[in-house]
């Protein structure tokens, strides 16, 4: 079902005339009432009267993380903070979180987002969501919670964690739509599947919105197949919003992204210059109606493209692909770039392995060493090694003929590898450490 049709199926040049309208507005009240950007506007030349519509957006400055972290933790805010009613912070794991408020207004534009996607996964009021992205800080929880609402399905809000229980609740109270990592479905299929009590005959889960980090389509179908449902890609960020800035619809062919809120670009991330239409490259974000923090061209660091061709859905809300990576968890490994995703797809076209894997890169004698720890299911795991070669050897030639180069494929025994209850941790890159 399409939620809000007159936005997401909006002629094109209607669409470019809201968002020039939007943008106009927007770049007013970022010069008039934030510092930060009358300053950047003004180094660069720029007054808001020299943005006329959104054609104009490329003489607007950039927005990066760097510029985030150093207004720690309310410099981008416009607006009082009697009108702030929420205030969310990214992970951040390195340095100082990025801390992103919300207006009463903002938080019905989020929630609206969230519910465009779930509609199109074909959730309903009929619905029981049960939200497994952790509550807190971190926008998954809140996030899917409050899109879930603004349908009028039922909340189930487990949060992440307590797996046992979470499958417990899932079946008793027939949770029909999760809400989660995909990381952590995997680690729910597994778990459903090596309970002696529960089986998937007694669930009744249709659907999956599972995003917050990349996957690839080879662990959507794995997650597919073993959870018995249809996996939705939901995409978002915090800088921008939450999740819900976009997502996929029924014909799972692209992430719409709700335009009439957010403005996508795509550019080079060297020349910083877009790139034509259908061309990789890193997402860039423009808020067209955030009240409490609006942002000009955010880069995102996340690598996609866009396409703007009507989908088969009725939907005229452009399409990214799904995000194949982002630019800081790229790898250099002996000259080449590998992206982790690459190794996933991998793993999941062998249905002898489990779509987990772990990452360590080093530098050993002036030349980098690329190990890759794997698990093999349970039912083909063999020793001694020599026995799993013919497991292996098929993968080694798969990751070489993708990746272009030669890694060291290291099976560690079942239930070994780290299983994810949010975000997973895929690399350890000791040549940072080096020196
Ligand atoms: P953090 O930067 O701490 O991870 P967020 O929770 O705001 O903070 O995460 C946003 C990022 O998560 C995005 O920029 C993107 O890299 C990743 N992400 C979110 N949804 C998806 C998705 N569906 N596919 C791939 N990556 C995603
Ligand atoms: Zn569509």
């Amino acid at each position: 079902m399409i939620f809000n049709p007159e936005y997401e199926c909006m002629e094109r040049d209607k669409m470019r005339e809201l968002q020039s309208r939007r943008l106009v507005e927007t770049v007013k009240t970022c010069y008039e009432k934030s510092p930060f950007y009358r300053k950047k506007m003004d180094e660069i030349g720029v007054k808001p009267e020299d943005i006329k519509s959104i054609d104009d957006i490329h003489k607007l400055p950039f927005t990066t993380k760097i510029d985030l972290r150093d207004e720690y933790p309310f410099g981008l805010q416009v607006v009082p903070q009697s009108e702030v009613v929420r205030i969310h912070a990214s992970s951040g794991t390195t340095g100082k979180p990025v801390v992103a408020t919300y207006t009463k207004h903002d938080l019905d534009v989020w929630s609206e987002g969230v519910a465009r996607v779930m509609s199109a996964g074909g959730v309903t009021k009929d619905d029981i969501v049960q939200v497994s992205y952790g509550y807190g800080l971190f926008t998954g929880g809140l996030g899917a919670h409050d899109g879930a609402l603004k349908i009028g399905a039922t909340q189930l809000p487990t949060s992440s964690g307590n797996t046992k229980k979470q499958i417990m609740l899932m079946k008793d109270f027939g949770t029909t739509a999760l809400c989660c990592t995909p990381s952590y479905a995997m680690h729910i299929a597994e778990a459903i599947e090596s309970s002696h009590t529960l089986s998937l005959d007694d669930m009744k889960l249709k659907v999956g919105f599972f995003g917050a980090e990349p996957w690839s389509n080879g662990m959507r179908k794995t997650i597919e197949k073993r959870l018995r449902l249809k996996a939705i890609d939901i995409y978002g960020l915090t800088e921008i919003s939450g999740p819900g800035v976009g997502g996929e619809c029924e014909c799972q062919d692209g992430i719409h992204i709700w335009e009439d809120f957010f403005y996508p670009e795509i550019i080079n991330p060297e020349t910083l210059q877009p790139v034509p239409e259908g061309e990789f490259g890193e997402l860039v974000f423009t808020t067209l109606c955030k009240e409490a923090m609006p942002i000009l061209r955010y880069r995102t660091r996340d690598l996609t493209r866009i396409r703007y061709e009507k989908c088969k859905c009725g939907r005229t809300a452009a399409r990214i692909d799904r995000i194949f990576g982002r630019s800081d968890d790229m790898l250099i490994i002996r000259g080449v770039n590998v992206f982790p995703s690459q190794i996933e797809t991998c793993l999941t076209e062998f249905p002898a392995f489990q779509p987990y894997y772990f990452i360590t890169v080093d530098r050993i004698n002036h030349e980098d060493s690329f190990e890759i720890k794997v698990e093999l299911r349970p039912e083909f795991y063999v020793t001694p090694p020599e026995k799993q070669l013919v497991y292996v050897n098929p993968l080694y030639k798969r990751i070489v003929s993708v990746t272009g180069i030669k890694p060291s494929i290291k099976v560690v025994p079942p239930m070994t590898l780290e299983r994810s209850e949010g975000k997973a941790k895929h690399v350890l890159d000791m040549r940072k450490y080096d020196d």
